[in-house]
């Protein structure tokens, strides 16, 4: 009986093909709870710094006074803390995966469009921050 098992074993060993894939060459496999990379949407942002205030791994960087927001995604674990907690709504995760560092710098950095004049006081007050 154990050799007959070890036998299987082998032979789809020898025969299954190989059991990981040749990404980026091909595609990686998506699942419906896959998290993927993390998207920002400079528009709408606010520079409440809540995102950086709250992320687990300090990831996150916001410049209020020179209007910028900057990521390391080699920082990033895809928590979703930051997609939940931002009042703005400009984060969310998407469920496909980044291209290889080699092929895009591992940090994002935006700079946020002043806003228009007649919203020149909207903001986000962060309380205690
Ligand atoms: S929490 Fe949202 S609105 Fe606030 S700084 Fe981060 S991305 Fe911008
Ligand atoms: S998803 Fe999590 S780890 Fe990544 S930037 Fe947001 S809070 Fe930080």
């Amino acid at each position: 009986m154990g050799l007959i098992t070890i036998a299987k074993t082998i032979s789809r060993n020898v025969f299954g093909g190989p059991a990981t894939r040749r990404y980026p060459a091909e595609p990686a496999k998506r699942y419906d709870l896959t998290r993927g990379r993390l998207v920002f949407e400079p528009e709408n942002c606010r520079l409440c710094r809540i995102c950086m205030l709250r992320c687990p791994t300090q990831a996150i960087v916001v410049e209020r006074k020179e209007r910028t927001w900057e990521i390391d995604h080699f920082r990033c674990i895809t928590c979703g803390n930051c997609v939940d907690l931002c009042p703005a709504n400009v984060l969310h995760l998407e469920p496909v995966y980044r291209e290889p560092e080699a092929d895009r710098p591992a940090k994002e950095f935006h700079r946020i469009p002043e806003p228009p004049p007649e919203n020149a006081d909207a903001g986000c007050e962060t309380p205690g921050v």
